[in-house]
């Protein structure tokens, strides 16, 4: 029996315990959460749920859309507040969106708008929130190219519009992910895109999800589980060691791509991680390469 959360919050009825974080995760991995709240309604309440959290020293994680985190069977300690605040408005080429946009929603409305630099996140899961702070990127695309700025609320310096200077970005990473105690939630996020042709990024859309389907596996994943090393490619790495379809309990390495390990079903969160940490250990000793995980792990391991 979870008891009542120890501060108030604008929609307490809206609360879930003990929810099983598997249903909330790309992956379908991950233990209870002793709280969650899925915020919704306005970015208003989003911020009074964490402004409360922050202000009772109380453990709070903030997810999108799930799709690069891996949480411990064990699950998450204290609030987990789920960003699904979806707004966003155009003016002329300018799109400013609300953190819990997903990604690839947003590239398509862009794109049917008339609006052209977004193709490229057609297929990313997740939300806006998550690929800002990530620097989500794909086929020559990435956040970082075309942000103006984000808004962020930050539990020591309050409410501020970052420029997309301040955030520091580089391959997956930001200043907001190295960030190590997360005390800011991404509210929302502006773009610069130019003015296109709706069909032509319709089909440049067409190409991207066509290329994705043909080189990366169906099924529940963290897409990439390790980053890139200069000049090579983790997969490359990965596959010229014999790891294609390495299994550990019901996580495997996926025999179409081998930086994309599947949840075959039944898996844990510790198979899962299990599996990692084998091919990371693996490349190492075939290689000399440390793979560095692009995924995040959340929760106690
Ligand atoms: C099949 C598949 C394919 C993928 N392909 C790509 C790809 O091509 N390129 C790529 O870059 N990524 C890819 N990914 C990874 C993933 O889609 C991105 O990292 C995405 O940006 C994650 O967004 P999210 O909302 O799911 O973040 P989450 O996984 O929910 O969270 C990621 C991190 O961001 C934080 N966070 C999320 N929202 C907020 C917020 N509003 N405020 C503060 N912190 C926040 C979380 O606390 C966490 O630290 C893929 C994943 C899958 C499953």
């Amino acid at each position: 029996m979870i008891a009542p959360l120890p501060f108030t919050i604008p929609h307490p009825e809206r609360l879930r315990t003990d929810e099983p974080l598997a249903r909330h995760t790309a992956v379908r991995l991950g233990g209870p959460a002793d709280w969650l709240y899925i915020a919704q309604e306005s970015v208003e309440e989003l911020e009074a749920v964490v402004s409360a959290a922050w202000a009772a020293g109380f453990p709070l994680t903030v997810l999108g859309g799930g799709a690069n985190v891996l949480i411990s069977d064990a699950g998450v300690r204290g609030l987990v507040v789920i960003n699904a605040v979806t707004a966003v408005s155009f003016n002329a080429e300018i799109v400013t969106v609300s953190a819990g946009h997903g990604l690839s929603k947003l590239a398509r409305k862009c794109a049917a708008s008339g609006l052209a630099g977004l193709e490229w996140a057609a297929s990313i899961p997740g939300t806006v929130g998550g690929s800002v702070v990530n620097n989500a990127g794909a086929h020559g695309g990435d956040i970082a190219g075309c942000l103006v700025s984000a808004d962020v609320l930050d539990a020591r310096h309050g409410r501020r519009t970052l420029r997309v200077g301040d955030l520091a970005y580089g391959y997956r990473t930001s200043a907001l992910k190295a960030q190590l105690d997360r005390r800011f939630l991404v509210l929302a996020a502006t773009f610069r895109l130019q003015p296109g042709d709706p069909a032509a990024s319709a089909a440049r859309i067409d190409e991207v999800v066509a290329y994705r389907k043909r080189t990366q596996p169906p099924g529940a994943s963290l897409g990439s589980i390790f980053k890139n090393p200069p000049g090579d490619y983790a997969g490359r790495l990965i596959e010229s060691c014999g790891l294609k379809g390495l299994t550990v309990g019901g996580a495997q390495v996926s025999p179409v791509h081998a930086n994309f390990f599947i949840n075959r079903g039944g898996a844990t969160a510790s198979d899962y991680n299990a599996l990692i940490d084998q091919v990371q250990a693996a490349v190492l000793a075939a290689t000399g390469f440390r793979l560095e995980t692009e995924i995040e792990r959340m929760g106690a391991w």
